[in-house]
């Protein structure tokens, strides 16, 4: 890889920018920020434009404004609920204006009257004063004695995300130190590209984002760092994608052998039409010479497992061994407990390798696998211990695959030479996201769901009506159901939570005193759990008293009903997954919520969940309500993060940036060309720590 004195200068550490010391440079690695690069992508979040203030004579309720004046009273005072509150009021002559911040005591110290200071953020009226809660702020010097570059008055003033210890202040000095150390920035995006684009100067651009001019070239540099950060990860997708699609098999399987014939007649239920299609999809993938490389969409519940036995049965049908992977031991005990058997009847050994089955089983259970008598494997990570080694792996399956990274991925597939892949995911993320995140892999989607389900009810129950919500579980328990409660806890904690092990003491002791009443949680020794979760499915046990152990894959389907309590302490897709461990056959379902909502996004995510039962529209609420930094399967996907683009806010620039991706790639698949050698080289560094992936190993 070529190295270029100017990305050393990128790779010196904060602590030897000017300004910075050893304190404040771990005050920057809080932020993420190590590097001279990393600072110049620590962009400011928010800008004041101190070009056009308003006088708080005229302020209205609602604006969103900046406002300027001196300090003329500091209060700190007690609620009767014991919360420290701080008022700053300021004047500048045209009236008064409160700023409020509740328990952040330590802010105290930063005011002292009057100093000089701007408020900014959304304007209140409380008992008829003007009020801003937690605005940001910065404090003013006199315009004409300070060195322009520390100057806020009379332009857009930055405000980098700071600490408590480090102001966005003191940042703004030393960004400027940094980008003047850094010299002369070497710009990747090949000159044709720039020119089609419309693309301002890299330089520039960095530069102007962190102390804009005007409110017009910011809008340009902004619009170039995020095409330029979107252009490197799209060019690292393509150029993944390019080799991939280049990938030949070492064998052609054949799919189509006697064993999978028979395999489909003891199927217990005919497969939906959707099932049929992305099944073909999957056999026609394998049977090519082709590598396969693919994923499988389905909302909970629309039936993923059969298609992955399907694939599994085939490609035995072929002669090859294969290996299906899940993110938990009580998952991987679920999918043995079920495909085991049918897979015996045609003759197909399966084995379950999860890190805690005992020795002398697991040195069996590598003994079959390595000596390919064991045609398919279940598990959990165990399955890409050093030690697994496979007679001849030729699928290699990942279930629930957002709880993987690419690293996983990577790792089962180099337990074979050149095994097809299969990655499923019930967590459905929008469009726009999935095109990024698994932007290499061909896409199969489940988009129907078994015939006969009953729709699921999902109520928000009043904290009053909690007896009548056991009397309820026990209707339904008497007809011959099962219910799952579900804590968010495992041991009492400070916050009023309800804890597994105490619902557990007290269900079983009182409410439900006369059934079968069991614990299920993560730090369970895994031969209880596989003991009581072989219980609930045999029926035996009527009432699951459950952490999220079962929010993946679990499937009983006599379990219609589920209680959720503290439902607003999970997200939007957990709560789903949860949700989908009901209305998975042929009774009516119902999921009782009971919650103590403290904030905006609670009520909304709770609202969500209770009028919404699709998984795909449901995860563009999800979107909506918390932003994508946030959403499952995103931060897991193991690419490189994102410092300026926003994918669902920047779509538009996102396409740009990906078509043009593909175009470079196109024409020039390895990059060799003189024109992308700065871009090769970034991209490179872009994935520095994934190249065995870029590279597809
Ligand atoms: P998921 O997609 O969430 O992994 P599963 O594969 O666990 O879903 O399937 C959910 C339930 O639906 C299982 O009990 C399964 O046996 C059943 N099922 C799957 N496909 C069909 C079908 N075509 N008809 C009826 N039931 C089905
Ligand atoms: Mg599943």
């Amino acid at each position: 890889m070529h190295t270029s004195t100017k990305e050393s200068a990128l790779k010196k550490p904060i602590q030897f920018v000017k300004g910075v010391g050893p304190k404040l440079a771990a005050e920057f690695r809080k932020m993420g920020v190590l590097t001279v690069g990393d600072l110049l992508y620590h962009v400011p979040r928010r800008y004041l434009d101190m070009s056009v203030r308003m006088p708080i004579g005229d302020l209205v309720e609602g604006a969103e404004v900046t406002v300027v004046g001196d300090v003329v009273n500091i209060r700190r005072m007690l609620t009767r609920r014991r919360f420290k509150v701080l008022n700053v009021t300021i004047a500048d002559g045209t009236g008064f204006l409160t700023a409020v911040w509740f328990n952040q005591d330590w802010r105290t110290a930063e005011f002292s009257e009057g100093a000089k200071v701007a408020f900014s953020g959304r304007v209140e009226f409380k008992y008829g004063d003007l009020q801003m809660a937690n605005p940001f702020y910065d404090f003013l010097e006199d315009g004409k004695t300070a060195p322009e570059r520390i100057r806020t008055t009379n332009r857009i003033l930055p405000l980098h995300p700071a600490t408590q210890n480090l102001s966005s202040a003191r940042i703004r000095l030393i960004v400027q130190n940094a980008i003047d150390d850094a010299g002369v920035l070497e710009d990747p995006v090949p000159a044709k590209i720039k020119a089609d684009q419309g693309l301002i100067e890299y330089e520039a651009a960095i530069r102007e984002v962190h102390f804009p001019t005007s409110q017009d070239k910011l809008a340009l540099a902004k619009h170039r760092l995020i095409f330029h950060e979107l252009l490197l990860l799209q060019t690292g997708l393509a150029y993944r994608k390019k080799r991939l699609e280049g990938q030949v098999k070492a064998v052609r399987h054949t799919t189509d052998g006697a064993l999978f014939m028979k395999w489909r007649e003891t199927l217990d239920f005919k497969l939906t039409g959707a099932q049929e299609r992305v099944l073909d999809e999957i056999l026609q993938d394998m049977a090519s010479e082709k590598l396969m490389n693919r994923l499988l969409q389905g909302d909970v519940g629309s039936g993923k497992t059969v298609v992955a036995a399907g694939a599994m049965a085939a490609c035995a049908a072929g002669g090859y061994q294969s290996a299906l992977m899940v993110p938990t031991e009580v998952l991987a005990e679920q999918h043995h407990a079920k495909l085991s058997g049918k897979f015996a009847e045609l003759g197909i050994e399966s084995v379950l390798l999860t890190s805690s089955i005992g020795t002398g089983e697991k040195r069996d259970c590598l003994q079959k696998i390595k000596e390919g008598r064991a045609m398919i494997t279940i598990g959990t990570h165990a399955v890409i211990q050093e030690a697994v080694e496979f007679a001849s792996l030729g699928l290699a399956i990942i279930d629930e695959q957002h709880r993987f990274g690419v690293h996983q991925r990577v790792a089962l597939k180099s337990k074979g030479a050149y095994p097809d892949l299969l990655v499923m995911t019930a967590t459905p993320i929008p469009r726009t996201l999935a095109m990024t995140f698994y932007g290499d892999l061909e896409s199969s989607v489940i988009d129907e769901m078994p015939q006969g389900r009953k729709p699921i009810t999902t109520v928000l129950v009043d904290r009053a009506k909690r007896a009548k919500a056991y009397k309820f579980i026990r209707q339904e328990i008497a007809k011959g159901r099962q219910a799952y409660v579900v804590c968010s806890v495992i041991d009492e904690s400070k916050m009023d939570l309800r804890a597994v092990n105490e619902e557990y003491e007290r269900l079983k002791t009182t409410v439900f005193h006369d059934l079968n009443v069991a614990l299920l949680h993560g730090r369970m020794p895994a031969q209880d759990k596989d003991a009581i979760m072989k219980a609930f499915r045999a029926n035996e046990l009527q009432v699951l008293v459950a952490t999220t152990v079962i929010e993946v894959g679990i499937d009983v389907t006599n379990a219609t009903i589920m209680m959720i309590e503290d439902a607003d302490r999970f997200g939007l897709s957990q709560l789903h997954q949860l949700r989908g461990r009901i209305g998975r056959g042929e009774h009516e379902s119902f999921c009782l919520l009971f919650a103590d909502p403290k904030t905006d996004e609670a009520i909304a995510r709770l609202k969500a969940i209770i009028s919404i039962t699709d998984g795909f529209e449901l995860a563009e609420k999800d979107l909506e309500i918390r932003g994508e930094g946030q959403i499952m399967g995103v931060r897991q996907s193991g690419l490189p993060d994102l410092r300026i683009a926003q994918i669902t806010r920047d779509q538009a620039v996102l396409s740009q940036a990906r078509e043009t991706a593909f175009s470079i790639i196109e024409a020039d698949p390895e990059l060799t060309s003189v024109q992308n050698a700065g871009l090769r080289a970034a991209v490179e560094d872009t994935f520095a720590d994934r190249l065995d992936w870029l590279f597809v190993s």
